[in-house]
C-alpha cells in the first residue's frame, strides 16, 4: 500500500477538518475545543514529516517502540501521545517519549509512572482508559470498576508528577457510529463527575474518544481529543513491521 503524498494528505486533512467543523457546529461547540491527534502508527517517518508540514502538532502511537523510533527526538511544540496499552516493563520508555499516555488502567501503572517521573523530574499527563464498549478483547478498566478505581486514586499516595487529565475509550467499532453514542455519553458523565470532585481531579477535563469511523458522534458527546489515523494517513499496512 502506497503512503499518501503530501497533496493526498492535505486533501484528506481538509476533508477531516470539514467533518470536525460540521460536528462542532451540530453540537454548538467551538472547534478549538476538539484537539486532533494524528494517529501515525504503522506509517513511516515520511508520513509524519508530511503531517508536520500540514501543521500537525499532536501524534498518537499505540506501540511504545514505534513512538520511540519516531518521537524520541523532541521537536518544540510537538506532542507524542501513547494510545495503546503499555506493558509494565515499557512504562519507563513510554514516560520518556510521551507527553500524554491515554491508556492507563491499573494502580500498579500509576505507581510505577509516578516513580519514573519523579526520578526523571518530569510531569506527565495521563488519561484512564475505560472499556466502555464492553468488548472482551479491549483493554481498559471494566465499566463497573472505573468509578471505584477513580475514587481510590483520591485516597492513594499523592502523585505530584502525574496529572490526571481525564478518560479515554474506544467506541464499539461495529461500523455504525451511532452504536458508540451510549458509551461515549457514559464516559462524559463519569469524567464530569470526577472533574466536579476537584482535588486530584482538578484538571480532569479531557475526553479522548472518537476515531475515523465515529468521530462525529464522539464530538457530539463531548470529546476534547479525537484520535484519527485512517482518515488522515490512509489504510495501515500491518505487514510492515517497523
Ligand atoms: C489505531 C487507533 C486509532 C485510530 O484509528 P482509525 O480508525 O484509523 O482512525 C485510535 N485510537 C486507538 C487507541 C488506536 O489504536
Amino acid at each position: 500500500m502506497a503512503e499518501f503524498s503530501l497533496d493526498e494528505m492535505r486533501t484528506a486533512h481538509e476533508k477531516l477538518e470539514a467533518r470536525m467543523a460540521n460536528a462542532c457546529a451540530q453540537s454548538n461547540r467551538p472547534s478549538e475545543d476538539v484537539k486532533l491527534v494524528w494517529v501515525s502508527k504503522f506509517h513511516p517517518m515520511s508520513a509524519v514529516e508530511n503531517a508536520l508540514a500540514l501543521g500537525a502538532t499532536d501524534f498518537g502511537e499505540n506501540r511504545v517502540q514505534e513512538a520511540v523510533e519516531k518521537f524520541s527526538v523532541k521537536r518544540p511544540g510537538i506532542r507524542c501521545h501513547i494510545i495503546g496499552p503499555v506493558q509494565s516493563n515499557k512504562l519507563k520508555k513510554a514516560a520518556f517519549v510521551a507527553d500524554c499516555i491515554h491508556s492507563i488502567a491499573s494502580m500498579e501503572a500509576v505507581e510505577k509512572l509516578e516513580k519514573i517521573c519523579a526520578e526523571a523530574d518530569k510531569t506527565l499527563d495521563i488519561l484512564f482508559q475505560v472499556n466502555a464498549g464492553e468488548e472482551a478483547t479491549k483493554s481498559g478498566l471494566d465499566i463497573r470498576e472505573a468509578e471505584p478505581f477513580l475514587l481510590s486514586l483520591e485516597n492513594h499516595v499523592p502523585c505530584p508528577h502525574l496529572r490526571f487529565r481525564g478518560l479515554m475509550t474506544i467506541g464499539k467499532n461495529t461500523g455504525v457510529a451511532e452504536d458508540s453514542r451510549e458509551c461515549f455519553a457514559f464516559l462524559r458523565h463519569l469524567q464530569q463527575k470526577f472533574l466536579a470532585h476537584g482535588g486530584v481531579f482538578a484538571s480532569f477535563d479531557q475526553l479522548s474518544m472518537g476515531m475515523t469511523g465515529d468521530l462525529e458522534v464522539a464530538i457530539e458527546e463531548g470529546a476534547t481529543m479525537i484520535r484519527v489515523g485512517t482518515a488522515l494517513f490512509g489504510e495501515r499496512d500491518y505487514s510492515t513491521k517497523m
